[in-house]
């Protein structure tokens, strides 16, 4: 058959579907994936999903956008193999869906504790809206929760818990939040923030155990050193696996994401890869680098439309990330482990700023607390001189103050 097949219908796979269509692309496109919802955002899940009792799904696009646009958008599938050499993909219930090209946009699924630490299977994890659903029925009724990992996620969901009234301890290995995400300035603001509000921590503790004591009614989670903590729930956030083992079950090249070069394509000259399952070829960095947001697949999608259809390549941007705690909103873009010195910029809002990351005296990375329209203006300066950069915002930079 003539056409495309898009592997996964998220924020990656419909964005690869709008932007093959925006390209000009003429033929068949179909959309198979796993979930039976209409294909939705997933950030709002630890966001306003958890706070808005009523929430329902805030969908990626309306349905009749999928008609409007002949995409063939098939919910309910789950791909079981792909047939490489016959180019087709086969559902678990058997049935066959050929491509010309196939661009796999399956994404990722919350690591899972190993069975020896939770036997049970009672921590909750946030990935589906099927998730969340669960998640919040437990919380309705819960006056405590523990939350495994102090990611943006675990983050995300403890602020809205305190926010909710409830006791809740992050509790996290590393030693502090959101360690893979900001940096160390911004963490350790939020953290006040969030001690401030009654958030309870533990660092550099290791979760051995999880287990429900049904006598007492309570879950319990033991920590390396001994400690035990009481709660009526447990949720884990700690990270996220890539949907991987398809591709790498059929051969294609795949190391912690399935392996793409700069343009999306996989080692088969049919098949490229994006989103959260994909890792692409950074040429600057000289390594494959696997994104786990939003904004970096939807670029990607647009990337591999130009490469499929032969039009103009967009512009290269860089990562963009965001996080809404309960009253913080954090907004970072660039590479916020890059710099070798910060300087803060106030923001005209009280509680307001960004930190701007600066190496060999150029802005490499922005990171905004509550100041939206600071980081709008910012994030597309980055690369700029410092002093260049001092001029056009008419400021003066604070002595450098290296880290
Ligand atoms: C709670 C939460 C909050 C988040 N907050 C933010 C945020 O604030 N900002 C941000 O940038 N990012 C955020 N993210 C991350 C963001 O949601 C992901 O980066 C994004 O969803 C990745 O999109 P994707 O399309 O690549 O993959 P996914 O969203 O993982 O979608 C993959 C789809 O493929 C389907 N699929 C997989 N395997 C198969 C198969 N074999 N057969 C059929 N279908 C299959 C899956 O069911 C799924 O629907 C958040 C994620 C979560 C879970």
């Amino acid at each position: 058959m003539s056409g495309i097949l898009i592997l996964g219908a998220s924020h990656s796979g419909v964005a690869a579907a709008a932007a093959l269509r925006t390209a000009g692309y003429g033929d068949a496109i179909a959309l198979v994936t796993q979930e039976v919802v209409l294909p939705y955002h997933r950030p709002p899940l630890s966001k306003e999903g958890l706070t808005k009792d009523e929430y329902a799904l805030t969908p990626l696009r309306p349905e009749s956008f999928y008609k409007t646009n002949g995409i063939d958008l098939r919910p309910g599938v789950l791909i079981a193999d792909l047939n490489r050499a016959e180019k087709y993909v086969i559902s678990a219930d058997g049935t066959r869906y050929p491509y010309e090209t196939l661009i796999v946009a399956c994404g990722a699924e919350p690591r899972r504790l190993p069975s020896a630490v939770d036997p049970g299977r009672i921590a909750h994890y946030l990935r589906t809206h099927n998730d969340l659903v669960g998640l919040k029925e437990r919380m309705a009724n819960a006056k405590s929760i523990a939350i495994i990992g102090g990611g943006l996620i675990g983050v995300e969901i403890a602020a809205i818990a305190v926010q909710k009234g409830l006791q809740a301890t992050v509790i996290e290995a590393g030693v502090r939040l959101m360690e893979r995400t900001v940096s160390k300035s911004i963490a350790n603001y939020v953290l006040d923030r969030h001690e401030a509000s009654g958030l309870k921590t533990r660092f550099g503790a290791v979760v051995t155990g999880v287990h429900r004591d049904d006598q007492r009614g309570v879950d319990v989670v033991t920590l390396s050193g001994g400690e035990t903590i009481e709660t009526d729930m447990v949720v884990a956030a700690i990270g996220v696996v890539p949907h991987d083992t398809l591709a790498k079950n059929a051969g294609l090249a795949v190391d912690g994401g399935i392996l793409c070069s700069p343009e999306g394509l996989t080692s088969d000259p049919s098949i490229y890869a994006v989103g959260d399952c994909s890792a692409w070829y950074d040429p600057e960095l000289e390594r494959h680098v696997r994104n786990e947001a939003v904004n970096p697949g939807q670029d990607q999608a647009k990337i591999v439309a130009a490469a499929i259809t032969g039009t103009e390549m967009p512009p290269k941007k860089l990562p963009r990330y965001w996080s809404h705690q309960a009253a913080i909103q954090i907004q970072m873009a660039g590479n916020v482990h890059g710099s070798d010195m910060e300087a803060v910029l106030k923001a005209p809002a009280s509680g307001a700023f960004s930190v701007l990351g600066f190496r060999d005296g150029h802005l490499v990375a922005v990171q905004a607390i509550n100041a939206p329209q600071q980081f709008g203006k910012l994030h597309g300066l980055i690369g700029m001189d410092r002093d260049a950069l001092a001029t056009a915002l008419d400021v003066e930079f604070p002595p450098s103050h290296h880290h």
